[in-house]
């Protein structure tokens, strides 16, 4: 039997507790495991780093949400792609980016992995052929984010499958902004999901974490070995916290689509945005991609004022919209990526238009958001 989205954001991998019942998987607060004999653990639990009941519930949940057949959690978005780009890539090798990628994935490839021999393009996704020209003899990776971050670009996951394969190369897909619910990579050609979980997979705003998810034997092997030999792993307090946001990534999802698309509506009249980026809009440039994978259009809008100093007032002014990093959580943020998220990224290929204003729209009450809009754009 197949169970539906939301019966396996509640379930897969949540049994009930074998030994008490309890509803809800127990916190395995531990660092070790008692042993029976030598070299004979229990459940094959002997190390926390190696191995939590807890930290399996959600990789087996986020592999189960994302079509896949492993998952691997971490302590944040950039240690699960810091895991991956060092299991599968070795100096020498080549990766084509995003040209407007989260600024942390773009500092991760500058100044970590390109000292350490990595060499990356940045291309534009968008556009199939800047892809496929970005290729070289030694890509091992194509990272792919859509939609991205912050210019809600959206790229055509299966057709850059097709370049990966025909490159032999993996195609990775930061499936953040998008999450389960909205969009699927694996079932659309993609070989690994990246998740920075801090955003709409644990959704309150409270807790970091990241995942992998993928279904080659030998890539997942791989990624395994690096999870335990870098250690870069979530807490069982932390793999809990994300678990207990992820039964409610559906409903949530659905509020956040509903009151982005009542602002995009709102914005779209007003006088004082010159432009409104969203790809549920049937202007946006790849309206029809988007509207193709995925299944509605998520909770980010970005906008332009037209100048710097506008942008960073309407961010200033915000009442119920907090002025913060980050996003995917039921509170709604507003930023101005030029100066904020994407500072790392100022002066480079990625750099972002100093009118940007970035949303992430929460589940707050619609009308509330709006007069906040009608406040801050004055
Ligand atoms: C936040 C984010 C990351 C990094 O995740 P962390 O949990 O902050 O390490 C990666 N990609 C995207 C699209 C993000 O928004």
């Amino acid at each position: 039997m197949s169970y539906g989205f939301e019966t396996l954001a509640i379930h897969a991998g949540q049994e009930p507790d074998g030994r008490t019942g309890a509803v809800i998987p127990p916190i395995f607060q531990t660092s070790t495991f008692a042993q029976d004999a030598v070299g004979a653990p229990r459940l094959g639990y002997d190390y926390s780093r190696s191995g939590n009941p807890t930290r399996d519930s959600l990789q087996e949940c986020l592999a189960a949400l994302e079509g896949g057949r492993h998952g691997l959690t971490f302590a944040s978005g950039l240690a699960a792609e810091d895991t991956l780009l060092r299991a599968v890539c070795k100096p020498g090798d080549h990766v084509v980016i995003p040209d407007d990628a989260y600024g942390g994935t773009y500092r991760l490839f500058a100044k970590v992995a390109q000292p350490w021999g990595i060499d990356f393009t940045p291309a534009r996704l968008t556009d199939v052929d800047a892809v496929r020209a970005a290729v070289t003899d030694k890509t091992r990776l194509i990272w792919v984010e859509t939609p991205t971050n912050p210019l809600l670009g959206i790229a055509d996951i299966a057709a850059l499958a097709q370049v990966a394969r025909d490159a032999g190369a993996l195609l990775v897909v930061d499936n953040t902004f998008a999450s389960p619910y909205l969009q699927q990579p694996l079932a659309l050609g993609a070989d690994v999901v990246v998740h920075s979980t801090t955003k709409y997979v644990g959704g309150h705003s409270d807790v970091v974490g990241g995942a992998l998810v993928l279904n080659d034997e030998t890539v997942f092997e791989q990624a395994k070995f690096h999870q335990n030999s870098m250690g870069a792993v979530n807490g069982p307090f932390d793999a809990w916290l994300t678990l207990r946001g992820v039964k409610t990534l559906a409903v949530r999802m659905d509020r956040h689509c509903d009151n982005a698309e009542r602002i995009t509506e709102y914005l779209s009249r007003h006088p004082k945005v010159a432009k409104v980026l969203y790809p549920g809009l049937p202007d946006h440039p790849n309206h029809e991609v988007a509207a193709k994978q995925m299944r509605r259009f998520g909770g980010m809008i970005s906008f332009r004022t037209g100048d710097p100093a506008s942008a960073e007032a309407v961010c200033n002014r915000a009442k119920v919209f907090t002025l913060a990093e980050s996003l995917g959580g039921v509170e709604s943020l507003i930023e101005h990526p030029g100066r904020m998220t994407h500072a790392s990224v100022a002066g480079s290929a990625l750099e972002v238009p100093a009118d940007l204003v970035r949303l992430s729209v929460g589940i707050e009450t619609a009308d509330d958001l709006l007069a906040d809009l009608e406040q801050a754009l004055g």
